[in-house]
């Protein structure tokens, strides 16, 4: 038999049911079709689930489509600041960027923090030098297109989100995971939320499971979120349903919103949200595909 491969992303979680009849859904949707048929090749194809996720962000930065990479919008103070996170399951390491300015890919940076330095987590200004010295592509202000110029208008701080993530196992039954993202909508400058944390808005462990997560960061910071999604499955043999709806309630029950994706080392799935809509898909080698946002 052959072994299990699953790709799943989501786009951010928040309150899509606004964008009914503008077609966002739809473009958005359009978009994640192309890309989890592509990531899924490229797994098939016996791709490493850390270059599945890296590229997969990758895209959904370059698109413009979400709140993350090109598509960020600006903090209080009127400037794009950047987070992201990665790490792989099979050695647990990590690499991490956070309030990073000028890279045009932040996933890509903290790929380069996990796998050029000793450290975990770079931010700002010398985050941003060591991404340059790594020969990443740095952007000016004028790069980046807010992906939703109305909501920044008009909704409430942190109404409206769209950090990307992607969680995948590969062929070898290596889990990885990453995340990225402009932060919450009109978020304080400085302020970092939950997507450079690790434990929190990513983690990854082999033989366990790999989780992304999205949503109002505070909570999912407060409640080491992704990391209490693969400790309940590793020490309370938890399904990854069982434990991400746990994670998911728990942060509810707190006054939070958002939504995460995870999965396990047989490559099953789970995509919980408590907002009226998460931009997601899945494709598994048992033959399930979905694309969806409501
Ligand atoms: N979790 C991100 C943050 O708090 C925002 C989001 O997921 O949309 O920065």
């Amino acid at each position: 038999m052959s072994r299990p491969i699953t790709i799943a992303l989501h786009g951010g979680a928040g309150n899509l049911v606004r964008y009914r009849g503008t077609g966002r859904l739809e473009e958005a949707e359009a978009f994640l079709s192309t890309l989890i048929d592509d990531l899924y090749v490229m797994l098939e194809g016996g791709s490493a689930a850390l270059d599945v996720v890296t590229h997969a962000c990758v895209r959904m930065e370059d698109s413009a489509l979400f709140h993350a990479g090109r598509g960020s919008s600006p903090n209080t103070k009127g400037y794009v600041e950047c987070d992201a996170s990665i790490m792989c399951g099979r050695t647990r390491a990590a690499g991490a960027v956070a309030s990073v300015r000028s890279v045009k890919n932040p996933i890509l940076a903290a790929r380069t923090v996990m796998e050029q330095t000793d450290h975990v987590l770079f931010v700002g200004t010398e985050a941003e030098l060591l991404a340059e010295h790594h020969g990443l592509a740095v952007v000016d202000a004028n790069y980046f297109q807010p992906c939703d110029t109305a909501a920044i208008a008009t909704e409430v701080p942190s109404a409206h989100r769209g950090t990307v993530g992607a969680v995948a196992l590969d062929l070898n039954g290596i889990l990885a995971a990453a995340t990225t993202t402009g932060g919450t909508l009109r978020k304080t400058a400085g302020r970092v939320g939950d997507t450079p944390i690790i434990g929190a808005g990513t983690y990854a462990a082999n033989r366990v499971g790999a989780v992304s997560c999205t949503g109002v960061g505070e909570y999912f910071i407060r409640t080491a979120a992704a990391h209490t999604i693969v400790s309940r499955m590793q020490l309370l043999g938890e399904t990854v349903g069982v434990a991400a709806g746990t994670a998911m309630s728990d942060i509810e029950a707190l006054g939070g919103n958002g939504g995460i994706i995870a999965i396990d080392d047989r490559g099953n799935v789970a995509m919980p949200y408590n907002t009226t809509g998460m931009y997601r898909a899945v494709r598994t080698s048992r033959g399930e595909r979905l694309v969806a946002s409501l």
